[in-house]
């Protein structure tokens, strides 16, 4: 193997890498992977980290799984890929039925994919294609402050973070914003409640008692991830879907970021009984493997796309590797795991040991906020919580407090200033106790030696 110094010079000079400021980079030392096991990673000089966001959010039984190892194998010795365009292949099939049997009922009919914002892509224009053959011109969509669904141009038009989407903004197809309801309650209310939420869903009704031009309402499952872990009102999402059902709007909900157990639920709509028109999966289907995602609908969708060959209503969308065998076959694996191990049921205590834990951070001088859903988790950093004052942007508090975790032993990747937890689900008490105390320490020396 190369040495780690010229994998260093080689990744600084050839590798551009995603949500990432390329000139910072290269004058940093970083982090450079080469094994996994369970929760841990390890670097190329052989040092060890808990991988305390499952590598963005999308492992779930921890890396390198006998198991899904295994079905990796067995289908590689089979074959690779093979096309979904016109033709099909077995794990696709089975995964296919798998999904529709654990999701909410009415969704029936499973679209693959490669990444979370093409699931949601393909959401959307599937609803606004559902409209156009049903004979009715509907464009519009709406989507609240703080969303996001993806880097696509199309998951971007729905996106509401200025941050990431602003600079497009010429580029994209209107879109309708909400406030973000978390942000929006607390500058109201004070707290999430009852009554902000029925004023949310008082706004959105007005928008859709107003236009009769909207395709769907777009919106993730019951957490603005991305946004840094801002939590929607209980009861929030089924409200919209109440909303959507009487105004005859089609609802998408982004579960990229929720799904597959993340929530403590296998899908978060299940929480609040919500079977949604379009939900989009990515990030943990494959347990963190492979790239694959799908957006599940129902038969009145499908059906809308129905008809002979010369009518032309079919979706004119694909990928070279749509439903490909190897992703589909992991995925597989990855679902039968939640069974054979019970995760979901072993999570449950975790959901509340990291709540109990969690409470101790309100104690640190500069920690603003502590947010949850599930085993999703931020912690706000702010310079001065009585005066709500952020620490300045370019002063990049939460990369620092992440890069002093890992003389603990903790890898971390925080969203501006919110340190987020998205711990593997497989992780054990005293693992945890590590990152969070990891964190805590970090976030200490900020006390310290101000920055
Ligand atoms: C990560 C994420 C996406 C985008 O998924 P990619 O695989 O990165 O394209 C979309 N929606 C939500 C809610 C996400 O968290």
């Amino acid at each position: 193997m190369l040495s780690p110094e010229v994998l260093e010079k080689w990744d600084k000079e050839y590798f551009w890498h995603p949500f990432t400021q390329m000139k910072v980079y290269r004058e940093e030392e970083n982090l450079i992977f080469e094994k996994g096991e369970g929760v841990y990673l390890y670097d190329i000089y052989g040092r060890k980290f808990i991988d305390a966001i499952s590598s963005l959010w999308c492992n779930v039984h921890g890396h390198n799984h006998p198991k899904l190892n295994r079905a990796l194998i067995e289908q590689l010795q089979k074959v690779a890929h093979t096309t979904t365009l016109g033709s099909s292949n077995v794990p696709a099939i089975l995964l296919a039925k798998r999904l529709v049997d654990i999701s909410p009922p009415g969704l029936t009919k499973v679209f693959y994919s490669e990444d979370g914002a093409e699931a949601v892509e393909i959401a959307i224009k599937m609803a606004y294609h559902y409209w156009r053959n049903r004979g009715e011109k509907r464009r519009v969509f709406v989507s609240f402050r703080e969303a996001y669904h993806g880097d696509t141009v199309g998951a971007v038009s729905v996106g509401g973070i200025d941050l990431f989407h602003g600079t497009y903004r010429d580029l994209l197809f209107e879109t309708i914003f909400l406030p973000s309801p978390y942000l929006f309650c607390k500058e109201r209310y004070g707290r999430l409640c009852d009554e902000c939420k029925e004023e949310l869903l008082g706004m959105l009704e007005d928008v859709l008692r107003r236009r009769d031009d909207v395709v769907a309402v777009v919106l993730e499952a019951g957490i603005q991830a991305a946004a840094g872990m801002l939590p929607f009102p209980k009861g929030f999402l089924k409200g919209v879907r109440e909303l959507t059902k009487r105004y005859g709007v089609l609802m998408i909900v982004d579960e990229v970021a929720t799904g597959f157990g993340r929530t403590g639920s296998m899908f978060y709509c299940q929480q609040e009984d919500v079977s949604p028109d379009f939900m989009c999966l990515g990030k943990g289907i494959t347990g963190g493997y492979l790239p694959l995602a799908a957006t599940l609908t129902t038969d009145e969708v499908f059906n809308a796309f129905l008809g002979e060959f010369g009518e032309k209503k079919h979706f004119y969308h694909g990928h070279t590797y749509t439903g490909n065998n190897l992703a589909c076959a992991v995925a597989l694996a990855n679902l039968e795991i939640f069974e054979e191990e019970r995760t979901l049921e072993k999570l449950q205590p975790k959901i509340e040991y990291l709540r109990e834990r969690l409470q101790s951070m309100w104690e640190l001088r500069h920690v603003g906020d502590v947010r949850q859903l599930g085993f999703m988790a931020g912690i706000e950093l702010v310079k001065d919580r009585d005066k709500g004052e952020p620490f300045p942007y370019g002063d990049r508090v939460g990369f620092k407090v992440a890069y002093r975790c890992r003389e603990k032993g903790v890898f971390l990747r925080p969203l501006g200033d919110v340190m987020v937890l998205m711990m593997p689900l497989i992780i054990k008490e005293e693992e945890m106790d590590q990152v969070i105390d990891a964190l805590i320490w970090s976030i200490r020396e900020l006390e310290k030696q101000p920055l």
